[in-house]
């Protein structure tokens, strides 16, 4: 046995090792008398090794028993024979193992092989339905619901048919590693076919917490991919489907979240429905809106609505938000996050983008007119309008065109588009700064978990998302949030715009808290240039007046 790399030890009845073989003694450093077998096991593996021990020694027939036992190291797995010894006086056992650890790696890998996909690393669809019914049984005891979304990326064919099967292999590898950080530990990420991913999301049920998560998959794809000096464009189609209100099996779940994700890639790509019965039913339009678009920019469809950005003590107007719209003749009003995205795919976006600049350029004259005094316009500005070398150019040639000054232009820009190539985004915005135009960073917190960009950068103003306000003030986590948000602009000197500000008690919290700005359906809802300009003749009266009597003095 000893020629043969196996272990030996002799036990007495309380499982002490009375023996051992010089080989074991050395391998587990084994010294003093009171040492035991079970000692030798991690903690995880002693009740069984106990239990295996009273077989042993119950049984007339040998136990057999695959067991780690620590030896100098590490753990090693060991394939461990017990048997009685029959002409011991008392009761002994004798215990012989072989150590099976190469065995035990090669199981482990022909398993990982078996479960996981070969070029991402993920789950595949086997153990993705056992991790999904493991959600279920754990929500059914816990009662914490959860989502499966299914997403699929869009135009992924064509990147593989023109570029190549080695660059679709990178991009998929880089979209399954950008999907991973975007999740949380707790989330499951399979792919289940060649472009399509699977997400198991325990506790992400109500439409908020599925708008952040899917808001953020699909940003996080919508991302160029850099693959050997191509710059990709792809995005995502996402369908979900609700654990319980859907379906109670995973077979039913991942059909049908891939039913409305279907529906989505038939409905317009880039954007996320959640499974309805209709979902499954054929599309009632089935025009592509990237076509459309293409016409609606000839045939002009676009306008441009302004929301008011007021001052939060005195709810005076300071300045606009210039948000697109589409008027589409049958579909009616088009909402931007449907059709940005495709513009951003498709390269639209700077047409469409140059446009809007100029024109909300040209408008601030308007406003400003009307309104008596010096307003400021706030433009959205996509990443791939801010990574185009012509941006420049444009900016120069709006506000010459508008005859405006650069000090009175925002430009809203999410932390995606700076973290994407940060140095060029560096020198842009210091040629932003030469012609005085501030930074606004859009959606603030929800986009990137580093701050270390607000030091590099010249930035002016954080809009805090409405994810953060919508709560308010009720919800403690949400209003932490605020707090930190207006300390950490206090401190760098930047303004604050808090987005999606509904009630009067939303306000008068962030007002408290020193948030300068206000922005929201409460204060103004996006409108067209002519209300807006009545808007502005109102607050000029408003300017205007008396105060008003205190109360009581009638
Ligand atoms: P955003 O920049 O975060 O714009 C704010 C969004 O919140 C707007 O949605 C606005 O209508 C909405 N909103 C404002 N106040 C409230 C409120 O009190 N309650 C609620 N529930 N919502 C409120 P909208 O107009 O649908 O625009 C959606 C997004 O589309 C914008 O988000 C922006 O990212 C993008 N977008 C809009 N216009 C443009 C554009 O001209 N260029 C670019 N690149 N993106 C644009
Ligand atoms: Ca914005
Ligand atoms: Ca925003």
């Amino acid at each position: 046995m000893e020629a043969a790399g196996d272990i030996v030890f002799r036990l007495d009845a309380a499982g002490r090792i009375v023996s051992a073989s010089e080989r074991t003694r050395s391998l587990f450093a084994l010294q003093g008398a009171d040492a035991t077998l079970v000692a030798l096991a991690p903690e995880a593996d002693r009740a069984a090794l106990r239990a295996a021990l009273l077989d042993a020694g119950a049984a007339a027939q040998p136990t057999r028993l695959d067991v780690r036992l620590h030896t100098g190291s590490k753990d090693v797995w060991f394939d461990l024979r017990l048997g009685r010894l029959q002409r011991s006086g008392d009761a002994a056992l004798l215990v012989v193992g072989r150590d099976i650890s190469a065995q035990r790696d090669t199981e482990e890998r022909l398993r990982h092989l078996a479960t996981h996909d070969s070029l991402t690393e993920l789950p595949n669809r086997l153990l993705l339905s056992d991790r999904i019914r493991m959600v279920i049984a754990h929500a059914r005891r816990s009662g914490q619901n959860f989502s499966v979304a299914t997403i699929g990326l869009d135009g992924f064919k064509k990147v593989n048919d023109g570029l190549g099967h080695p660059v679709g292999d990178a991009v998929l590898r880089i979209a399954a590693a950008r999907l991973r950080t975007t999740l949380r530990d707790s989330d499951t990420l399979a792919r289940i076919g060649g472009d399509e991913f699977v997400a198991v999301l325990p506790g992400t049920c109500t439409e908020a917490q599925i708008k952040l998560v899917t808001g953020r998959l699909l940003a996080t794809l919508q991302a160029p991919f850099e693959v050997d000096k191509h710059t990709i464009y792809i995005g995502a189609s996402i369908g979900l489907a609700l654990f319980p209100e859907h379906a109670e099996d995973e077979v039913q779940l991942v059909a049908l979240a891939d039913a409305a994700m279907s529906r989505a890639k038939e409905t317009g790509k880039a954007r996320c429905l959640v499974y309805s019965p209709r979902t499954s039913s054929p599309p009632e339009h089935d025009i592509s809106l990237e076509a459309a678009m293409f016409h609606a920019v000839r045939e002009g469809e676009f306008l441009l609505y302004y929301q008011p950005i007021v001052d939060a003590p005195t709810r005076r107007i300071q300045g606009f938000e210039t948000l697109m719209r589409w008027k589409h003749p049958t579909l009616g009003m088009v909402p931007p996050v449907r059709f940005i995205p495709i513009a951003e795919t498709n390269g639209l976006i700077n047409l469409l983008g140059a446009w809007a600049l100029k024109a909300a350029c040209v408008q601030l004259r308007q406003f400003e007119e009307v309104a008596k005094r010096s307003l400021y316009i706030s433009v959205n500005i996509s990443p791939r309008q801010f990574r185009n070398d012509k941006f420049l150019e444009v900016l120069d040639h709006a506000l010459a065109f508008s005859g405006m000054s650069g000090s009175q232009l925002v430009l809203e820009i999410t932390e995606g588009t700076l973290m994407i190539d940060p140095v060029h985004a560096e020198s842009i915005l210091v040629k932003m700064a030469e012609r005085q135009a501030r930074i606004a960073i859009d959606d603030f917190g929800t986009g990137y978990s580093s701050l270390a960009y607000l030091k590099r950068f010249p930035i002016s103003v954080l809009k805090i998302d409405r994810a953060f306000v919508k709560d308010l003030p009720d919800a403690p986590k949400d209003g932490a949030i605020c707090n930190a948000v207006l300390d950490l602009a206090k401190h760098l000197g930047l303004s604050v715009v808090a987005e999606g500000v509904e009630t009067e008690a939303q306000l008068d919290y962030l007002d408290q808290r020193g948030c300068q700005y206000i922005q929201g359906y409460l204060t103004g809802k996006p409108m067209p240039a002519h209300a807006a300009m009545a808007a502005l003749r109102e607050d000029l009266y408003a300017s205007l007046m008396p105060l008003e009597p205190q109360a009581g003095i009638r």
